[in-house]
């Protein structure tokens, strides 16, 4: 019943942003198109709705914050959805879990109603640390974190984009543009969860990035042929021929046409320079993956026991590992990460291989056992910002830190810690790095998290 009339909800608003005022059978006149202008005003703004930014508006949401999250896709869940990353890791460390919270509680809704399994978390991952990731149904996620979005009362905004932001009389007035609309968005605390530190960036705070980052990755599965009969020197020769002959690009599958036939495709591609800070970078790292799967679609198809080979999926984005970070009070080292020091203002752990992709492939370095980093508030807030918290891969951190603290369990940890700090900061009046830690460290445990003790 309740369903039935957020539908018929849903459905007058589309009547109403379309200026249609009647709805009748036939033919509908409509006015010419204008672009429409408006103002809203809310407690809290989420720029992002990716992995970490979903779990900071639900949090702010659930908290009884008016909160609107705008994002620029069709979809919730960034990486870990539109990417196609849809194994999300790390929860435990040394069989403890570590972070748990509102995006443990969907990573569990979302095994449970596709009936797939939990890992084992009781049984070391030893230098296999992808077995403690969890593999789901990246499109049954997206659904359930919009429907756990607008439970928590949180206003989600698709296919928009900041294109200004300015600070004044102790608000953000953030100016967003849409598919046919313009909207000044008024809030009294931002959250940047771009992964790209865009937000940060065009609010006129510092942003810092490597002069080579890692390459990103276009998701896909093959199929159509069956690996154990497959002659693999060979394979791997004709592939190293139309390397030599410029009708590959070696770096494009990490030089390993093995390796990709052995996965199916599975998280191998390498789309060297993917960034998708902007509509331009994104689009081009859009096509090279594309343009690259296709042409090795086509030369696997040449090959003998090949010649059926069969796209089964593919992500319609490039996922991207590494653009900018923000410039924050504190910059998480590596010696910070892998010593596993414990920061007087640690909001949430982190726990992962130091993991850093290059052109041929990556050898993680595994944390020394016992070994649980954390987060400190500081690295989610930009140097010279106020009432301004950043959460996700674009926190502030050295290059090698940031390849662990960038995995999904770690955005989701820090997107509640950065949701709850916005929820105080706003009730207390307060820029957020003034926000009492304990206070902080009891909304996340009151909402189902862990912190650091
Ligand atoms: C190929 C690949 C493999 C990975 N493997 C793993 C793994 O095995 N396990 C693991 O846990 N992690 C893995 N990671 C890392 C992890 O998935 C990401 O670092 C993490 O999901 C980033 O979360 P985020 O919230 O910072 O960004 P995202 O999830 O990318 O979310 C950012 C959101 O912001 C939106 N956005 C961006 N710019 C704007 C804008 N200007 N306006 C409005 N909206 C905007 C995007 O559309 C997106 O929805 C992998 C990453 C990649 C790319």
């Amino acid at each position: 019943m309740k369903k039935i009339q957020r539908r018929a909800a849903l459905s007058s608003i589309g009547a109403m942003s379309l200026g249609i005022t009647a709805l009748a059978k036939g033919e509908i006149v409509s006015e010419p198109y204008k672009i429409k202008k408006q103002t809203l005003k809310t407690d809290i703004l989420v720029i992002g709705g990716g992995t970490a930014g979903v779990i900071a508006a639900i949090q702010a949401g659930r908290a009884g914050r008016k909160t609107i999250l705008v994002e620029n896709g069709s979809q919730l869940g960034g990486t870990t959805t539109t990417g196609g990353v849809a194994f999300p890791g790390i929860f435990f460390a040394w069989g403890n879990q570590i972070i748990s919270g509102i995006g443990w509680e969907l990573v569990q809704a979302a095994v449970a109603l596709n009936d797939d399994t939990l890992p084992n978390f009781s049984i070391p991952h030893g230098k296999n640390h992808p077995r403690h990731q969890v593999r789901l149904n990246g499109q049954l996620y997206a659904m359930l974190i919009e429907e756990k979005c607008i439970e928590a009362g949180v206003q989600i905004r698709f296919y928009e984009t900041p294109t200004q932001i300015m600070f004044k009389k102790n608000n953000w007035i953030v100016q967003t543009m849409g598919k046919g609309m313009i909207t000044e968005i008024i809030c009294n605390q931002l959250i940047d969860c771009t992964g790209n530190a865009y937000a940060t960036s065009i609010a006129g705070f510092t942003v810092l990035r490597e002069a080579e980052t890692q390459p990103g990755s276009l998701m896909f599965e093959i199929g159509g042929y069956d690996f154990n009969s497959l002659d693999l020197k060979m394979i791997q020769a004709r592939y190293q021929e139309t390397i030599q002959k410029g009708e590959l690009v070696k770096t494009d599958f990490r030089n390993n046409i093995v390796g990709v036939l052995k996965s199916k495709g599975d998280n191998i591609s390498h789309v060297m320079g993917a960034d998708s800070t902007t509509s331009e970078s994104h689009t081009l790292a859009n096509i090279k993956g594309r343009t690259s799967l296709l042409q090795t679609l086509r030369f696997l198809r040449t090959l003998p026991g090949l010649e059926k080979t069969k796209l089964v999926d593919m992500q319609n984005e490039t996922a991207v590992r590494e653009t900018y970070r923000i410039d924050g009070h504190y910059k998480i080292t590596h010696a910070d990460y892998v010593t596993g020091k414990k920061f007087d203002d640690a909001v949430s752990y982190s726990y992962y291989p130091i993991d850093v992709h290059d052109e041929n492939g990556v050898v993680p370095d595994h944390l020394k056992e016992g070994i649980v980093p954390t987060v400190p508030l500081r690295a989610l807030i930009p140097k010279n910002s106020r009432n301004f918290l950043v959460a996700g891969r674009c926190i502030s951190s050295d290059r090698l830190a940031n390849s662990a603290l960038r995995v999904q369990a770690s955005c989701m940890g820090m997107g509640q810690a950065a949701g709850a700090t916005a929820v105080l900061a706003n009730l207390q009046n307060k820029t957020p790095l003034d926000v009492s830690i304990k206070d902080i460290k009891e909304m996340i445990e009151a909402h189902g998290g862990i912190v650091p003790v």
